[in-house]
C-alpha cells in the first residue's frame, strides 16, 4: 500500500494519508477549515454591505443637505439606511445561514464519530 506524507492545510500538521490528494489530517480540520471558508466569505459580504449602505448615506445625506438639511452621520444611520431604503438587511440572514450551517456540519460530525465508535466497537467485541 502507498501512502502520502502530507501537511495539514487547517492545523499545519504532517500526516499519512492513503490519498495523495488529502488536504486536511481530519475530519474535524476539514470542517472548520470550511467554517474559516464561510466566515470569511460572510465577513466579505458585510464589508460590502457597509460600504453600500455608507454610500446611501452619502447620497441621502446629500439629497438632503441640498433640501437645506442637516444629518449627522452615526453609526445607527449607517446600519438603518438598509431598512428605511425597505431592503433586505443582508447581515441577519448571513448570521442566520452561518448558524444553521456550522450546526449541520457539527450534527454531521458528531454523526461520523457516532458511526466510527459503533464500528469499532462491533470490530472489537468480533475479535
Ligand atoms: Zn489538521
Amino acid at each position: 500500500m502507498i501512502s502520502h506524507t502530507q501537511l495539514c492545510l487547517h492545523c499545519k500538521y504532517v500526516f499519512v494519508s492513503k490519498r495523495s490528494d488529502a488536504k486536511y489530517c481530519s475530519t474535524s480540520c476539514r470542517v472548520l477549515a470550511c467554517i474559516e471558508r464561510q466566515k470569511k466569505y460572510w465577513q466579505e459580504e458585510r464589508e460590502k454591505q457597509k460600504r453600500y449602505d455608507e454610500e446611501q448615506f452619502k447620497r441621502y445625506q446629500l439629497r438632503e443637505q441640498q433640501k437645506g438639511n442637516q444629518v449627522k452621520q452615526n453609526e445607527q444611520n449607517v446600519s438603518s439606511i438598509s431598512i428605511q431604503n425597505n431592503e433586505e438587511p443582508i447581515i441577519s440572514d448571513a448570521v442566520k445561514d452561518l448558524q444553521e450551517w456550522i450546526k449541520t456540519s457539527f450534527e454531521n460530525l458528531k454523526r461520523e464519530n457516532q458511526e466510527r465508535t459503533e464500528k469499532e466497537n462491533k470490530e472489537h467485541h468480533s475479535i
